[in-house]
């Protein structure tokens, strides 16, 4: 779509960046990642606003692999993940199907395993940048107001600083966190397909004894 529409690209992707708010650290890794993203957005942007067009070139494509055009494929029906991002994006209250959907979503041992290596990654990186660490945590330290506050307002916005600068040098240093994340991946995919395990024969066991 984007060599057909040099000028209707250009106005799409002014669009695109326009509504995602630019980090506030900005490495080449971490631009360069979002350029990418801020693209293929506008490309997708932009066969939406074609929809003729853009299903003859991509019939065109297909066929030269011999291929026949695929039907669109619609929106996902409410009671999947995908209709629970979509209501979240929209900054609607998830449905009962889609909350129960995300609910199973999240009970699965991989996607519980995910958030744990990345818990787990998140917490390290302070520990393998320190100074980094005490500099963006300073930053927002100074951004939240955190000195003027006192008691619980203090301790919560101390906390929110503290994620936030975890996140941000995160972002900064993207291939490791990767690596972190891949290290405490495996040992947590195990401990959560116990749990699971364990869960399913204890639910067994409750059964058979009623
Ligand atoms: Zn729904």
């Amino acid at each position: 779509m984007k060599v057909e529409e040099p000028d209707r690209f250009a106005q799409v992707l002014a669009v695109v960046r326009a509504e995602e708010p630019r980090p506030p650290v900005w490495d080449r890794q971490v631009r360069a990642a979002g350029y990418a993203r801020e693209q293929s957005r506008a490309r997708r942007r932009l066969a939406e606003l074609y929809p003729v067009r853009y299903s003859e070139l991509l019939a065109a494509e297909l066929a030269k692999f011999g291929l026949a055009p695929v039907p669109p494929r619609g929106l996902q029906p409410c009671g999947t993940t995908a209709a629970y991002i979509r209501h979240r994006k929209r900054g609607e209250q998830p449905c009962p199907m889609c909350r129960q959907a995300w609910r199973d979503y999240c009970r699965q041992p991989h996607t519980r395993a995910y958030q744990t290596a990345r818990r787990h990654a998140l917490a390290e990186m302070p520990h393998a940048f320190p100074d980094r660490f005490a500099e963006l945590l300073a930053e927002q330290v100074a951004a939240r107001g955190v000195e003027a506050l006192t008691g619980g307002a203090r301790a919560r916005a101390m906390a929110g600083a503290r994620a936030t600068a975890r996140l941000l040098l995160s972002r900064e240093r993207p291939r490791d966190f990767k690596r972190l994340y891949a290290q405490a991946y495996p040992a947590a995919l195990a401990r959560a397909q116990e749990t699971e395990q364990n869960a399913s024969t204890g639910a067994g066991a409750a059964r058979s004894a009623t």
